[in-house]
């Protein structure tokens, strides 16, 4: 293995990508072929997106950032916390669930009734 090209097919064209040697900033689709994996990578290091088009150095991935809460997981939320505070009262939690229930459907029309 002389050359590598890390997988990132999963990762879009536009992925933030960053070299620490230069200063230069681009995306996943600037960077190139790392050359000389073998003497340049080692097992427990972050794995370089590619090799920096500038300088030629390792060009890393931006840090991940914690992804916003989607609608659905802000939903299971509501829903979790709606069944600790009504556990005692079957009549408070039907009503607290009508009102989740519309707040789905607000939801669902507000994103284009997908999924
Ligand atoms: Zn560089």
């Amino acid at each position: 293995m002389s050359s590598f090209y890390p997988c990132t097919d999963h990762l879009p064209d536009s992925a933030e990508t960053h070299c620490d040697d230069c200063g230069w900033l681009g995306t996943i689709s600037d960077v190139e072929m790392i050359q000389s994996a073998q003497q340049r990578l080692s097992a427990g290091e972050t794995i370089p997106a590619g090799e920096c088009p500038e300088c030629g150095a390792c060009a890393y991935l931006a840090e991940p950032t914690d992804p916003a809460p989607s609608t659905l997981e802000v939903i299971n939320l509501a829903q979790a916390t709606i069944e600790r505070l009504t556990c005692i009262d079957p009549n408070k939690r039907a009503s607290a669930q009508g009102t989740l229930d519309v707040i789905r459907v607000a939801i669902d029309k507000a994103e284009g009734g997908a999924s």
